[in-house]
């Protein structure tokens, strides 16, 4: 063999063998620098509901031996779209919008960035947040992103009553949201951003009727989030999110599984 014909022999090997020790995902996912945070609330009989929603009930439990002795157990469970950790579909509020099962996974899995307001909030049930509240705090990402506000209201989620202030002189509902202003602030801003989500029942304030920033969401093709678990400390930028909503092709809305992958180290 010609010395040519070796040296290229030798660059193929080279070349197949680097491909070949390339960390694959998993490695890289699992080399101790990042943490998996779940930001899911459990799905049981005290997750929270929209009032009037079908809320989650297991219709039949089976959990038992069997004459030989082996166990077997399943379960059938009802719930609305809207209750629990959850995703909001454009279609909830746009006809011509997308429904769950077409919500690209593209934008599912964004970057995340938490916004964290609860000290401004201070546990006020009629809090809304404005433009002037954000001004030096906003943080974006120059990729698909998912914005996710805190307003402090996770640690009221297993008292349905409290999380959703409802008053039963007047059948009102009492927790904090977005204002029309600041969401619409906020799409213009950053075309970027994929979808926005709250610690609280809806992205609108608990006394909203006419409920403007779905509408605004739902309009602009982007998603929201509601119910979000941030019980637990989470780093306000530098997550992923993988926001992975039970593929109801029809939905309007579902129950949703949210993870945030995020560096062990300070983000730079
Ligand atoms: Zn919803």
């Amino acid at each position: 063999m010609a010395a040519s014909n070796v040296v290229f022999v030798l660059l193929i090997c080279f070349i197949i063998n680097s491909f070949a020790k390339r960390d694959s995902l998993y490695d890289f996912l699992f080399n101790g620098d990042y943490e998996f945070i779940d930001l899911t609330h459990p799905f049981d009989n005290q997750t929270v509901y929209w009032p009037n929603a079908q809320v989650f009930r297991f219709t039949k439990q089976i959990g038992d031996y069997d004459a030989t002795g082996s166990w077997y157990a399943a379960n059938d469970f009802t719930a609305g779209e809207h209750g629990g950790t959850h995703i909001d579909a454009p279609y909830h509020f746009a006809k011509t919008g997308l429904h769950v099962g077409e919500l690209p996974l593209t934008k599912l899995i964004a970057a995340l960035i938490i916004i964290d307001i609860s000290s401004i909030v201070n546990d006020d049930p009629k809090f809304v947040l404005y433009k002037t509240h954000l001004d030096h705090l906003l943080y974006y990402e120059d990729k698909p992103s998912l914005l996710i506000f805190k307003f402090g209201w996770s640690k009221y989620f297993n008292d349905t009553k409290k999380y959703l202030g409802q008053n039963d002189n007047d059948n009102t509902l009492n927790f904090p949201g977005l204002s029309e202003e600041v969401v619409e602030w906020i799409i213009s801003a950053n075309k970027k951003v994929v979808g926005i989500g709250v610690d609280v029942a809806s992205v609108d304030p608990g006394s909203s009727t006419n409920f403007p920033v779905h509408k605004i969401l739902s309009t602009k093709g982007l998603y929201g989030i509601e119910n979000v678990n941030l019980s637990r400390q989470i780093p306000e930028t530098g997550c992923t999110a993988l926001a992975l909503p039970m593929k109801i092709a029809l939905g309007t809305g579902a129950p949703l599984r949210l993870v945030a992958i995020c560096s062990k180290q300070e983000p730079k």
